[in-house]
């Protein structure tokens, strides 16, 4: 399993800590030897001006990590210069000491100590490497010294490998074990997994760079928002403050597509630093199920209502004709039996026009509104007079109903631009509504404007509609519950597109039992 290095990866936090103290304590018995050096070898080569600049070497080094944070990611190579430096300036000793057997004893000493101590097998190979140089350099130097040279190096390569290797390979297979099963955990879980700090992304699984298509080691690093949809990144960035416990949001793939996504989230320390913890699944498949559920519901919805128009529609369609075909047979029995009068005559036909006109009422709602639902309603707009069509509606329909009730206020012109056919329908639809479910209550009619648009307000004082059925009735075929009056339930509907086409609104007021005011607006020109 592949392990990525991150910025902030635990092992590196520990790590300065590690040899920041190695840096002071190296630093420390270095300088402390110098005493026990003169005290020990009073007549030895050892002045304190070459051990001193080794010591503030050291001790920089321990004392700007604390300052700046690019000593303090680099105090690993640091210490090994450190050690590097230590070894060179002792052999410089042990060549001004040439011969003397504690100086041997006391290189040899310090070259195992610091083998031992180096915690990789790189920094250990390279460090004897560098004794061996030192030793070759020594032997040029001094020929004299060459059995002495020779054991100290090869001694310590050979107490590595024994001692230390061992130990330290162990010691590295356990966390590396380790780390490949926490890993193998982290990777295999179904859900992804996203550690950042401050929105910049520390870790993620294997399952985040499989669900938006960008491998792991390109994404540690980045700012997390790179992978959220723009649609959500406010939403995400007011989450990052809390904890989220199961939040609905959109992630982005690499090439743009968004994923329907939830995300758990929530912050926790780690050696004194704060990064937060965020759990994502990806909620595709369950999101697909809940429109397929909404489309089949909605699909019921549509045949139920489709159902209820066709028993609607030839509920409404019989009527008239069962009526025409009785009067028809009525008119062939009275002219087979020659009883027929100018007068009869007249009746009849006016009967059969009457029901002939239902009809064409009827066929004509029901084009309109199959051409409204494919979108192709068309408005032939001109300028027209307003108050003269609501008078001339209101006329046709006293000629129509005999003796209605209905008070009309309207100035005596209303120019506006529109559909003057369409416009004829809305206030038809509108108009023929309040009378026949107005109880033969009188119904007020107004006509008013101001300087951008045109008003109508049709008042009854029948049955009402309660909240309910006012939230439906602009609907197809949606009716309130009218007992006993027929209709088709499309009249409101039809009015609605024809007022919306024109940028206008329609609004209801209502109350059960009191009646209901409809009012209409339409804007004065359609520029
Ligand atoms: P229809 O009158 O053919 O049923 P509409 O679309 O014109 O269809 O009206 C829808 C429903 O709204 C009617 O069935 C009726 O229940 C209700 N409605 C419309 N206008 C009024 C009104 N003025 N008073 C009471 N109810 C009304």
């Amino acid at each position: 399993m592949k392990v990525v290095p991150t910025a902030v990866s635990p092992v590196a936090l520990k790590d300065q800590k590690v040899y920041r103290l190695a840096l002071f304590v190296a630093g420390l018995v270095y300088f402390l030897w110098w005493f026990a050096v003169k005290l020990i070898l009073p007549t030895a080569f050892n002045p304190v001006a070459s051990r001193m600049v080794v010591v503030v070497f050291i001790w920089s080094a321990w004392g700007l990590g604390f300052f700046s944070s690019w000593i303090k990611f680099r105090l690993r190579p640091l210490f090994l210069i450190s050690v590097w430096f230590i070894t060179i300036h002792y052999y410089y000793l042990f060549y001004h000491n040439g011969g003397d057997i504690n100086w041997i004893v006391g290189s040899f000493i310090t070259v195992a100590a610091i083998g031992i101590g180096l915690l990789s097998n790189a920094a250990m190979l390279s460090y004897s490497a560098l004794v061996i140089s030192l030793s070759i350099v020594l032997l040029i130097l001094e020929p004299s010294l060459r059995y002495s040279v020779y054991f100290p190096g090869i001694l310590t390569i050979l107490l590595q490998a024994n001692l230390g290797l061992r130990s330290r390979l162990n010691l590295l297979k356990t966390l590396a074990d380790s780390n490949a099963r926490f890993q193998l955990i982290f990777d295999s879980a179904f859900d992804g997994f996203i550690v950042h700090e401050k929105g910049q992304i520390v870790d993620v699984n294997q399952s985040i760079a499989e669900m938006v298509g960008i491998p792991r080691e390109k994404l540690i690093g980045r700012d997390i928002m790179e992978i959220i949809h723009p649609d959500a990144r406010a939403q995400a960035a007011a989450g990052m403050q809390r904890e989220v416990s199961a939040m609905e949001s959109i992630g982005l793939r690499k090439d743009g597509a968004p994923i329907a996504i939830e995300v758990r989230a929530k912050g926790f320390s780690f050696l004194k630093r704060s990064a937060r913890l965020v759990t994502v699944q990806d909620i595709t498949d369950r999101k697909r199920a809940e429109k397929e559920r909404i489309d089949r519901e909605s699909m019921a919805e549509n045949l139920r209502l489709r159902d209820e128009f066709i028993s609607i529609a030839s509920h409404e369609l019989k009527t008239p004709i069962s009526s025409l075909k009785l009067q028809a047979q009525l008119l062939e029995r009275d002219l087979l039996g020659g009883t027929v009068s100018a007068v009869n005559m007249n009746k009849v036909v006016s009967l059969l026009n009457r029901q002939l006109n239902r009809l064409t009422e009827l066929v004509e709602s029901m084009l309109d509104v199959s051409r409204m639902s494919a979108g192709s309603l068309t408005v032939d707009v001109q300028k027209m007079d307003f108050a003269e069509i609501v008078r001339e509606v209101i006329n046709r329909l006293r000629q129509r109903g005999g003796a209605l009730l209905i008070h009309h206020e309207s100035p005596e012109h209303l120019y506006m631009e529109g559909d003057l056919v369409r416009i004829r329908q809305v206030i038809e639809n509108i108009l023929t509504n309040a009378v026949k479910y107005g109880q033969e209550k009188p119904v007020r009619v107004v006509v008013w404007a101001d300087a951008q648009s045109a008003h109508l307000a049709i008042e009854d004082h029948g049955m009402g509609i309660d909240a309910e059925s006012i939230r439906r009735i602009f609907g197809r075929f949606e009716r309130a519950t009218s007992p006993n009056i027929s209709g088709l339930g499309l009249g409101l509907y039809i009015a609605q597109q024809i007022v919306q086409a024109h940028g206008g609104t329609i609004e209801v007021n209502s109350e059960v039992g009191s009646g209901s005011v409809f009012t209409v607006t339409f804007p004065l020109s359609q520029a």
